[in-house]
């Protein structure tokens, strides 16, 4: 009888215990991706992920094809399709790879459960993360809350099990179930078709991923630890979406990286940021709210802003703050934002327009090809300052000089606001400041080529300390 492989975000081959575990079996597989309806806003696919789970699981499927054994993909609600599929091809095993998020996780449960009843065996298993969520905790057994003590726990706990090997062949099951075509799933965008963007930037699939993963090791890594803050450098390794969808494996970029590099900061700092991927995942399994309620508590109250102009101003990239401006553009036009600049615009967000987190991380989650439900929440957190280990709500960026600082010669923001391109180094960051002459001469027509700011920083920072200070007696 066959068994049921049930692909999730584990968009591969090599590194899926499921399915390395269903190959060594040697029984007929039926390898599943369910499109499955009734999920919360925050754990289903946005418009982005959407686009790249379209071509992940053309490209999944085509490798699957190569090994024998197709994709059946189906949608509806996971245990109507589980039982359907179950009745149709006498299945009597399903495996499939841990997934951590509350709805996805009360879902697996209750699937394993009912399944386990009508004597079906479920078995689960860890290819998501590095470590268990649960496994890592402080002394006194309770959670993690700040990230540098977490990571340390997680390096002296036992490493990371070296990734496996993709199966070589797959026992086909004999009468191939019916599937829905890829195509009828509409995952892709058509009126009007924004994804020209994504497509030139990005190979979604195993393939894809592991020729980012190599381009980074053979040429990026060593000088990782200071490239990576700089937006308008090729500095850091773009993995984002391919970890996000799991077409590549913690495990499998922890070792390669370890194995590859030089010791040194630029590996250190590499696998740090893997950590952060982990804390993320660790906040949100132990606070499973993250996505409607401050980390903490005492920001419930805080008086955001209700200013559905600054926001549309924001999502669109017409603040007329550069380094703001030309983030929102790179994140329109190709899905993923530098991660410094991330930081930037939701700042800005947050503490210069006062709007709240949670309008950011839904604007991130519908355009982001990486969004992903712990990272993301915990990372807007992070910035707005009711987060784990956030830095106080009164560090508030100034965007000008994040600008100056870590995109000095104005190389990013030429690029991603080419009506700046003409400005000298010393204004690109700050056109509303340039002499008129230098705007001329730069073809800049400020309020008609690109705006004037909607905020002045000085006097946002002190409406934003003056609204925390209300909000909870200041901190
Ligand atoms: P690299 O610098 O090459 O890092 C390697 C990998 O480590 C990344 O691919 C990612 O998986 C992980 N990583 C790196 N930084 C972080 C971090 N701060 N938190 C968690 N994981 C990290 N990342 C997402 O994957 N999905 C999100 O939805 C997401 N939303 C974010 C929202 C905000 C407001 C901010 C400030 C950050 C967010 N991040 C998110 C984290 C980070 O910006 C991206 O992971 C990173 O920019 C991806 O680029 P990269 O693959 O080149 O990263």
């Amino acid at each position: 009888r066959p068994a049921i492989v049930w692909f999730r975000r584990d968009l591969r081959l090599a590194d899926n215990p499921a399915l390395a575990e269903a190959a060594a079996s040697g029984l007929p597989l039926i390898p599943l991706y369910i499109d499955e309806t009734g999920r919360p806003e925050s754990e289903a696919d946005g418009a982005a992920t959407r686009w790249w789970l379209h071509h992940s699981l053309a490209a999944l499927g085509r490798d699957l094809a190569q090994l024998g054994a197709p994709l059946c993909l189906r949608r509806g609600e996971p245990l109507a399709v589980l039982g359907a599929l179950i009745a149709e091809t006498g299945a009597a095993r399903v495996l499939w790879n841990r997934r951590y998020t509350p709805h996805a996780i009360a879902t697996d449960s209750r699937i394993k459960a009912a399944l386990t009843e009508r004597g079906i065996e479920v078995r689960s298993f860890k290819a998501g993360l590095l470590f268990e969520p649960w496994e890592i905790a402080t002394k006194g057994g309770t959670p993690f809350r700040v990230f540098t003590p977490f990571w340390r726990a997680c390096l002296a706990a036992p490493p990371p099990e070296p990734p496996l090997a993709a199966p070589t062949a797959l026992c086909p099951c004999p009468d191939a179930p019916s599937a829905d075509a890829l195509d009828s799933w509409g995952l892709l965008p058509t009126k009007p078709d924004w994804a020209g963007g994504l497509a030139a930037e990005w190979q979604p699939g195993e393939a894809g991923a592991e020729a980012r993963l190599r381009t980074f090791l053979d040429h990026r890594i060593e000088s990782y630890a200071v490239a990576r803050d700089h937006p308008g450098q090729a500095g850091t390794s773009r993995l984002s979406p391919h970890l996000a969808l799991g077409e590549l494996s913690p495990r499998r970029a922890f070792h390669a990286a370890r194995d590859k590099a030089v010791e040194g900061a630029g590996l250190d700092r590499f696998l740090a940021e893997l950590g952060w991927r982990e804390f993320c995942a660790h906040l949100l399994f132990t606070q499973p709210d993250l996505a409607d309620q401050p980390l903490r508590g005492e920001f419930a109250a805080f008086p955001w802003r209700d200013d559905p102009d600054g926001l549309r101003a924001w999502q669109r990239g017409r603040t007329g703050i550069p380094l703001v401006d030309a983030g929102m553009h790179e994140l329109w036009t190709t899905g993923w934002m530098h991660n410094r600049v991330r930081m930037v615009v939701a700042s800005f967000l947050v503490k210069d327009l006062l709007l709240s987190w949670q309008h950011g991380a839904q604007w991130f989650h519908d355009t982001l090809v990486d969004a992903d439900p712990a990272s993301n929440v915990a990372s807007w957190q992070w910035v707005a300052g009711c987060g784990a280990d956030a830095a106080p709500f009164f560090r508030i960026f100034n965007p000008t000089l994040q600008g100056e600082k870590f995109d000095p010669d104005g190389a990013y923001v030429r690029r991603w606001c080419p009506e700046l391109a003409g400005l000298p180094d010393r204004w690109v960051h700050q056109p509303h400041r340039a002499p008129e002459a230098v705007l001329r001469q730069a073809g800049l027509s400020l309020g008609r080529t690109y705006p004037r700011p909607i905020v002045d920083h000085d006097v946002a920072r002190r409406r934003a300390l003056a609204a925390m200070e209300n909000c909870h007696g200041g901190e």
